[in-house]
């Protein structure tokens, strides 16, 4: 029935093969490169990554089956349901068509155990006894802390300290279970205790938090470190977004003119869009827009260089947009967009102009996702209120010129861990931030040279 709600599969229709966007790029991926300069050897990988993921992140296969264990835990609450936003089209007087895929339905609450599965799975596979991981607003920390378990792998995640101190309830869920959480910079490694030494009430950041996670994963053989976005494998586990959508949006004979998602490291941007960008390449009429905050603008401000994925500079060098690896982002309330830098393959395909890019600035994101929560319900992740933002910002437009364009978005979350940034905003003590020009060339400036 077209006038439906939920468009809505079957379990045997959970995809069975990933899909992998390298193979139909107009140009093969930039290397990553090691710090001697030369692109990395999968060899240099696997110190911290289980083979199948190092040859996943290096590959140009276009399918790449997913194993049948981990399609057993994608069952748990795949295929998520493609959502037509008719009350929320009525509210704006919209001729647009709005669709919305919600992986909020996980039981972390967000797209990120897609991924999450399949490391885990992976690294039991390769002999691998614990897991390390970073985590800024949670939700990685507990997709990892989910999973493990199922794998019977140890987790320890390493969590920005304001979110620690800010979210108590995602550290007891990723507890309940199993994973054991500090809050970083801590003293167990030698990046937190440097970071530390420098400023004993350092709030933390994402890329420190990474530092800690790669350099505990490097000292030990039985453990290895899982990354929830920007690396190239991670960007293919998330394509189940994108399968199931298209063949929801199949289903009720409809396709979309204009795709949204919130962009933090670009996970959900290219599990939901790569599946679309082959029609792109073959000359169907799309636009992809990865969403971001004004006050991270790594894509619409940052440079397109080679540059570190972590603080202290322990990863390979990435071709990416970045807003410096030192970069220390302001304390806004979507703690998922707040990294430094970008997918490489996301970075690489809006640098070629197939994807596009806005920046949205923070009240605005919560007053649509305010508007959002009163027509259709759902309570969204303050990183989701941006992709409705700029779809509500387009829908408008269409209201304007008349045109019944289709749009869709990626809810990617639930907000129900993030009341605490819906109380602030309706006490009015959000403000708006937009990162200032003279600190993007202060951090550019110190980019590795290459
Ligand atoms: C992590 C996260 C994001 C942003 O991460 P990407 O890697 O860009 O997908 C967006 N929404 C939610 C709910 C998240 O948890």
């Amino acid at each position: 029935m077209s006038d439906n709600h939920k468009i809505l599969l079957d379990e045997k229709d959970i995809p069975t093969h990933w899909y992998n966007v390298v193979a139909d790029m107009p140009n093969p991926p930039a290397p990553y490169l090691g710090p001697d300069g030369q692109p990395v050897t999968p060899d240099a990988m696997s110190t911290i990554f289980p083979p199948a993921l190092v040859e996943q992140e290096m590959s140009a296969q276009r399918w790449i089956e997913i194993p049948e264990p981990v399609r057993e835990i994608y069952r748990l609450w795949r295929p998520s349901p493609l959502y037509r936003a008719r009350r929320l089209e009525q509210a704006l007087g919209t001729p647009a068509k709005i669709y919305y895929k919600y992986e909020g339905v996980s039981p972390a609450g967000s797209h990120k155990p897609n991924s999450a599965a399949a490391q885990a799975y992976y690294n039991q596979q390769a002999g691998i006894k614990r897991l390390t991981t970073e985590t800024g607003a949670g939700q990685w920390g507990s997709s990892i802390a989910l999973v493990g378990g199922m794998f019977g792998l140890d987790v320890r995640v390493y969590m920005v300290k304001v979110s620690y101190q800010q979210k108590p309830f995602r550290r007891s869920m990723m507890q309940t279970w199993g994973a054991e959480v500090l809050a970083s910079p801590s003293d167990l490694t030698q990046a937190g205790r440097e970071a530390l030494a420098a400023d004993a009430n350092n709030p933390g950041s994402l890329g420190l938090a990474i530092s800690e996670a790669v350099e505990e994963a490097a000292s030990r053989s039985d453990t290895n470190y899982t990354l929830g976005s920007v690396l190239n494998h991670v960007l293919l586990h998330q394509t189940v977004i994108g399968l199931e959508t298209r063949k929801q949006l199949e289903k009720v004979g409809d396709y979309p003119d204009v795709i949204f998602a919130p962009c933090g490291g670009g996970s959900n941007v290219g599990g939901m869009m790569f599946p679309f960008l082959a029609d792109k390449a073959a000359g169907k009429e799309i636009r992809l827009v990865a969403v971001e905050p004004d006050s991270c603008p790594t894509l619409t401000r940052g440079h397109y260089a080679y540059d570190f994925g972590d603080t202290v500079g322990l990863t390979p060098l990435m071709l990416m947009y970045t807003l410096g690896h030192d970069f220390m982002p302001p304390s806004i309330h979507a703690g998922g967009l707040r990294y430094h830098g970008d997918s490489a393959l996301v970075s690489q395909l809006y640098k070629e102009g197939i994807l596009e890019a806005v920046a949205v600035p923070q009240l605005a994101t919560f007053e649509a996702g305010i508007s959002f929560a009163k027509t259709e319900g759902i309570v969204p992740a303050p990183e989701s209120c941006h992709a409705i933002r700029a779809t509500i910002d387009e829908a408008m437009h269409c209201k304007e010129t008349g045109e019944s364009k289709t749009l869709l978005f990626t809810l990617s979350g639930h907000g129900h861990f993030d009341m605490g940034s819906y109380d602030k905003y309706l006490a009015g003590e959000l403000e708006d931030y937009e990162y200032p020009e003279a600190a993007i060339k202060d951090a550019l400036s110190h980019l590795p040279q290459v």
